[in-house]
């Protein structure tokens, strides 16, 4: 089975769908970009339409 699976953004706040491939992996957890997987450190969102989630 290799379907592409379209999975959430680990970021709690974060509403963003990505496909694994092009996800951003940290620790294990897929997440939608670099400022999610980095926990929102520098307080930037992630950028997508939408979405509100900065940390
Ligand atoms: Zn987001
Ligand atoms: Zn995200
Ligand atoms: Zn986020």
């Amino acid at each position: 089975m290799s379907e592409v699976d379209f999975v959430k953004c680990a970021c709690p706040d974060c509403v963003c769908v990505i496909a694994p491939a092009k996800a951003v992996e940290q620790d294990g957890s897929l997440y939608c970009a670099d400022a999610c997987a980095h926990g929102h450190a520098n307080g930037a969102g992630c950028d997508h339409v939408g979405c509100g989630c900065q940390g």
